[in-house]
C-alpha cells in the first residue's frame, strides 16, 4: 500500500497510528470523496490484531500517563491545540474534501473548535472540583481517577469535531485512548495523530485504528482491558456495541441519532423562525441535532411556508470548497440511496413534496420539504439524515407538545415563540437533552450535551465528561486521634 497520500495538498499518512509507529495491514479499504465520487486512496484497513495491538499499546502507556501531573497533562493538551490552530487549513481542506461539509464551516468554526476542545478540558480539568465535605468530623474528599485504555467511535458527519469532544476529555483525565474514526472520512484522524505526536504527547497514549466497524469494532469493544467506551453513531451500531460490552460491563456513553421538532409559534417573529428552519438543513442535513420535523402553529402555517420556500430556494447547493455554497453534497452513495428511499415511500404514503424530492447530478440531493405526512409515518418517526424536513400543523400549545414527543428519540428541540411563559411551560413538558429557545446551535463546551430516549445514554460536557471518563473515588479520613470504637 501507499503510506502516504496527497489530498489537496497536504500529506495523509493512511496507516493505522498504533504506539507512537505509523503500522500497514494487508488489507486496504477505498476512502472516496463525496465532491466528485472519486477515488481519494487507499487507507489501511484493520482487523482483530490491530484492534489488540492498539489497546495493548494504550494499556501498555496507561500507568505513567495516569502518573504524569495534571499541569503536564494540560500542558501538552493545549500544545495540540496549538497545533490544530497552525494547521486549521489543512485539517479544513482534508476534512472538507473527505467528507463534503464546507470548506468555510471547517475554516471558520469547526477547526477553530476543535482546537478548543483541547484547551478547554485541559483548563477544565485543573479546575476540577467538590468541595470536601465533613461527617462526624470526617473529612470526605471526591476524586476523578484515570480509567484507564477508552475506545472511541466516530461518524462522518463531523469527524474530527466529534472525535476531539471526547479524545480531549478521555486524555485530561489521565486515559489512553484508541479513536475508531468512521471508514467514510478517516484522514483527519491521521493528521490528529501526526500533531499529538509533534506537541509531545507520549507513544501509546493516542491510538488510532482504522477500519470498517464490522470488522475492527468488536474486538475493540469486547476487549477486557478497554475501562470505557464512547460512541457517536446510529441505534442499531450501538446496541451492537452495548451487546459486544456487556461480557465485561464496560461502561458506555452513546451519543446518537435524533428526529428533533422545531416548534413555530404563532406569537414568534415569524422570519427568525423561517431562519431557524432553514438552518436545518445545513450540512446537507447531516446533523444529528438537526430540526426536521417542523411543527406550525395552524394560524402562521401558510404564510411560515410561503416564506420558508422562497429562503430555502434561494440556497446554493454545490461544490463545498466554494465560498458561496450553502449546502454541499452528501457523504456516499449509500447514503442517498437511504435518503431517497425514505422520501419515495413518504410520497407513495401521501406527502407531497412542497420542494425538493429528488436527487441532483453528482452525489447531492435537493433540499426537500415534505407535507400532508402522518405521524405515525417512517419519515415523521425515523432519522433520515440528509436535506430532508416535514412540517405538520398543531391547533394549540397541548398539540404541539403531544407531536414533539411523539417519537423514540429525544436529542433536542428547538422553539420560536415570542412568549416566554409559554417558552418555559413547552421546555418543561419536552423530552430533549438540548432545547434552543429562538435559536440554534448555540453550544457551550461546560453544558451537558446527550440524548434521552434512544437519542443516547449519558452526557457529555464540562464536569460531566470526566465523571464518564473518570473513576470517581471519595476518601474518608478520620479526625487525628480518632479511634472507632464500634
Ligand atoms: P454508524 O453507527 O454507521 O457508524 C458510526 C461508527 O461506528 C463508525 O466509525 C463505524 O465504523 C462504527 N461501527 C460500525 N459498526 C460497528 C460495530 N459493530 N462495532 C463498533 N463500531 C462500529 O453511524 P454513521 O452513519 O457513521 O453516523 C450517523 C449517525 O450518527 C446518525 O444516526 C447521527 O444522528 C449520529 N450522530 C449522533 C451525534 C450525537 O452527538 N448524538 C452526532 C453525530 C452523529
Amino acid at each position: 500500500m501507499t503510506e502516504k497520500i496527497v489530498v489537496s495538498g497536504v500529506s495523509v499518512d493512511t496507516r493505522h497510528w498504533i504506539g507512537g509507529r505509523r503500522v500497514a495491514s494487508a488489507e486496504t479499504f477505498t476512502d472516496s470523496s463525496p465532491i466528485d465520487g472519486q477515488p481519494i486512496g487507499e487507507i489501511a484497513r484493520g482487523g482483530p490484531p490491530e484492534a489488540a495491538a492498539a489497546v495493548a499499546a494504550a494499556r501498555d502507556a496507561f500507568p505513567s500517563w495516569a502518573a504524569t501531573p495534571r499541569a503536564e497533562r494540560a500542558r501538552i493538551l493545549h500544545a495540540i491545540a496549538d497545533g490544530v490552530d497552525k494547521r486549521v487549513e489543512e485539517l479544513a481542506i482534508v476534512e472538507t474534501t473527505d467528507n463534503g461539509a464546507l470548506l468555510r464551516s471547517h475554516r471558520h468554526g469547526v477547526m477553530p473548535r476543535v482546537a478548543h476542545n483541547f484547551r478547554f478540558f485541559a483548563d477544565w480539568l485543573l479546575r476540577l472540583d467538590h468541595e470536601d465535605f465533613d461527617t462526624r468530623g470526617h473529612r470526605n474528599h471526591v476524586s476523578w481517577d484515570p480509567a484507564g485504555p477508552c475506545v472511541l467511535i466516530t461518524p462522518w458527519n463531523a469527524p474530527l469535531m466529534l472525535a476531539t469532544w471526547k479524545v480531549a476529555p478521555a486524555l485530561a483525565a489521565g486515559n489512553t485512548v484508541v479513536l475508531k474514526p468512521a471508514e467514510w472520512s478517516p484522514l483527519t484522524a491521521s493528521l490528529l495523530a501526526d500533531i499529538a505526536a509533534e506537541a509531545g504527547l507520549p507513544a501509546g497514549v493516542f491510538n488510532v485504528v482504522q477500519g470498517y466497524g464490522a470488522e475492527v469494532g468488536d474486538a475493540l469493544t469486547s476487549h477486557p482491558d478497554v475501562r470505557r467506551i464512547s460512541f457517536t453513531g446510529s441505534v442499531p451500531t450501538a446496541s451492537r456495541i452495548a451487546a459486544s460490552a456487556a461480557a465485561n460491563l464496560t461502561p458506555l456513553s452513546l451519543e446518537l441519532g435524533g428526529k428533533s421538532p422545531l416548534l413555530v409559534f404563532a406569537d414568534a417573529d415569524l422570519e427568525l423562525a423561517v431562519d431557524l428552519a432553514v438552518e436545518q438543513y445545513d450540512n446537507a442535513g447531516q446533523v444529528c441535532l438537526a430540526g426536521t420535523r417542523l411543527l406550525v402553529e395552524e394560524s402562521v402555517a401558510e404564510e411560515f411556508t410561503r416564506r420558508f420556500v422562497a429562503r430555502a430556494d434561494a440556497l446554493r447547493q454545490g461544490d463545498p470548497r466554494d465560498e458561496a455554497t450553502d449546502i454541499g453534497p452528501n457523504i456516499h452513495p449509500r447514503q442517498l440511496e437511504k435518503i431517497d428511499g425514505f422520501v419515495r415511500r413518504a410520497v407513495d404514503a401521501g406527502a407531497r413534496a412542497v420542494i425538493g424530492g429528488h436527487r441532483r447530478d453528482g452525489q447531492f440531493y435537493a433540499p426537500t420539504l415534505l407535507t400532508d405526512v402522518a405521524q405515525d409515518s417512517e419519515v415523521v418517526q425515523e432519522e433520515v439524515f440528509g436535506p430532508v424536513l416535514t412540517l405538520q400543523t398543531f391547533a394549540d400549545e397541548d398539540e404541539a407538545v403531544r407531536l414533539a414527543n411523539d417519537t423514540r428519540f429525544g436529542l433536542a428541540a428547538t422553539l420560536a415563540t415570542g412568549d416566554p411563559e409559554r417558552a418555559e411551560r413547552v421546555t418543561a413538558a419536552l423530552v430533549a437533552g438540548t432545547v434552543w429557545v429562538n435559536c440554534f446551535f448555540v453550544r457551550d463546551l461546560q453544558a451537558p450535551f446527550g440524548g434521552s430516549r434512544l437519542s443516547g445514554v449519558g452526557r457529555e460536557g464540562g464536569t460531566w465528561s470526566f465523571d464518564f471518563y473518570c473513576d470517581l473515588k471519595n476518601t474518608v479520613t478520620a479526625p487525628k486521634g480518632w479511634k472507632d470504637h464500634g
